[in-house]
């Protein structure tokens, strides 16, 4: 009997904050078939959230060591805070053919595509969420009200800045419903782990 296996794939999304995606990939969190990688930030945790599970809040100082001692895949500043996915992790979960999935900013994104590890390069698959305009993202993140009308702006500004990498992507979903939203997203997930090259033969 033919059989495949595979070495796991690491789904990489990004959007302009507001645009949904941390529904979407909660969403997506709660099905077993993939590992959310749970990111380091130096950010003040917000109401509602658990170190460990949203993210592993960490002083700037400890942040700073981890990047010395290359124990970031990527890292950036947004919004004046580090945001970094821990590497070890990540190795390990593809190695054993666990796919991944990473909700990161786009400086993140570019540095994992110019990854020099070949085998990153190979595993990536990388999706860009594209609010449906300015003025919804605005009342979006008007009406989730974590945010100071101030740093509201400073993400809408941000957002047109990210908006210009969304060709840097090889999938773009245009965001509209969350059910929508979702239902792209999976026939993504899906259709990746069907490619040819990505597969290696074994007679049983
Ligand atoms: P928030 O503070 O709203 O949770 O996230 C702010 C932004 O940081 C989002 O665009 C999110 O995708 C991004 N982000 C979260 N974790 C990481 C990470 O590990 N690396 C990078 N580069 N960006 C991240």
């Amino acid at each position: 009997m033919n059989n495949f296996t595979r070495s796991g794939i690491l789904f990489v999304v990004s959007a302009p904050s507001g645009t949904g995606k941390t529904t979407l990939c909660s969403n997506v969190r709660q099905t077993p078939d993939l590992v959310y990688s749970v990111s380091c930030t130096t950010r003040p945790i917000r109401k509602g959230e658990k170190d460990g599970t949203d993210y592993y809040f960490l002083p700037r100082g400890e942040f700073e060591k981890r990047i010395k001692a290359g124990d970031m895949l990527e890292h950036a500043d947004v919004y004046g805070h580090y945001y970094g996915t821990p590497k070890g992790p990540i190795l390990e979960h593809l190695a054993a053919g666990r796919d991944v999935l990473l909700d990161i900013d786009v400086q993140g994104a570019r540095q994992i595509r110019d990854s020099q590890d070949p085998s990153i390069r190979a595993a990536l698959a990388d999706i860009f969420i594209m609010p449906p305009d300015l003025g919804e993202l605005r009342r979006r993140l008007e009406g989730r009200g974590t945010e100071t009308a101030a740093q509201i702006d400073k993400r809408i500004d941000a957002a047109n800045a990210e908006m210009a990498d969304w060709k840097s992507y090889r999938y773009t979903i245009l965001s509209s419903s969350m059910e929508e939203d979702l239902i792209k997203f999976r026939a993504i997930i899906r259709a990746e782990r069907y490619l040819s090259r990505r597969l290696n033969l074994s007679h049983g």
